[in-house]
């Protein structure tokens, strides 16, 4: 494949030219040669795009209301992005998950781009690759990015570190699912969507959230945001624009009390740490692996213990 002019490749993104956005998360997730040259020509022009996160137990409705809420801002004018990220699916790319085919009422439409990613066989999960496919979409002028994850562990938590604002998904007849995801859930969102509200049971599970969120005060400490909960139902589009309006004031209120920018350095944060971390684990495998191998035989012949070896291997390849 011949090398992409990068310069020209981001001049297309953001005239929303679809494959050029495509190619250019393309190498930001292989890891490209290109990947610095990439990530440098996109960092001035990122900072603009709002960033959502969604989340919640298979089955909720997720795809479905991702979809709804596209077409809910879409109606504002807004051209949104959307990030699927599958943790236990290894493909990447177009519209591989078969879920996705209801996001084909957007296909044809410029002002939205979609794309699934996979996060299972990447060493830093999600903190690794879909951070950058963020920053492509920033820099591409997306005013909406919309971070979709099924909610199974660690990936809850990482949706966290990237979102400005994160949607924890719910639908009713899940009584135990919500005991069990309790601790968990309160803390991460700071919306509450119980989709499926043509289903018998919704007004008792938004009863039941409703209990929650008064007895924490709120998990996280010293904020004085109260997480609303919004009953929908995705399939017709009930409810989802007062989605996009509890949105909007989750936003307004995290630029009034400074809350956006720490959220926005958080999310540096944990990226420049994962990539740091990348980088030593790839250098530990590559030339560091001599340097390793005789540490750890002197560490097993008792010779040195394992922090002094390991000051040493850091020393090591952080010098080479
Ligand atoms: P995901 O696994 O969380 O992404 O869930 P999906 O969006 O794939 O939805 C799972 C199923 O629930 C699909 O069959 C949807 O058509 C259905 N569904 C989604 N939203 C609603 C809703 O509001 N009401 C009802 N009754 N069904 C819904």
């Amino acid at each position: 494949m011949t090398v992409p002019d990068v310069a020209d490749l981001v001049d297309r993104a953001r005239r929303y030219e679809p494959r050029a956005v495509a190619r250019l998360i393309s190498l930001v997730e292989d890891a490209s040669p290109q990947l610095r040259e990439v990530a440098a020509a996109l960092a001035p022009l990122t900072g603009r795009a709002q960033v959502i996160g969604l989340t919640g137990p298979p089955g909720v409705g997720k795809s479905t209301s991702t979809s709804a809420l596209v077409t809910s801002l879409r109606a504002q004018g807004k051209r949104v992005g959307v990030l699927a990220v599958d943790p236990s699916s290894p493909f990447s790319g177009g519209a591989l998950l078969g879920d996705r085919i209801r996001m084909q009422q957007h296909a044809t439409d410029p002002g939205v781009f979609i794309r699934s990613m996979a996060t299972r066989g990447h060493l830093g999960g999600l903190s690794w690759a879909t951070p950058q496919a963020l920053r492509v979409l920033d820099a591409a002028g997306f005013d909406v990015v919309l971070v979709e994850t099924v909610g199974v562990g660690q990936s809850e938590v990482d949706v966290v570190s990237l979102a400005d604002t994160t949607i924890v998904l719910l639908a009713p007849g899940m009584g135990d699912g919500i005991q069990a995801a309790k601790a968990g859930i309160l803390e991460i969102a700071d919306v509450f969507v119980v989709n499926k509200a043509d289903r018998d049971g919704a007004e008792a599970t938004v009863r039941d959230l409703k209990n929650m969120v008064a007895m924490s005060r709120r998990g996280v400490a010293g904020s004085s945001w109260r997480q609303p909960i919004v009953p929908t139902v995705a399939s017709t589009m009930d409810g989802v624009d007062d989605v996009v309006k509890a949105i909007e004031t989750h936003h307004q209120w995290l630029v009034e009390h400074d809350e956006l920018g720490q959220r926005r350095y958080r999310r540096a944060r944990a990226e420049v740490e994962a990539i740091a971390l990348e980088s030593v684990r790839a250098k530990l495998g590559g030339p560091g692996e001599d340097a390793l191998r005789r540490l750890s035989e002197r560490v097993s012949a008792g010779e040195i213990d394992p922090y002094t070896a390991a000051d040493r291997l850091v020393e090591g390849i952080s010098g080479g």
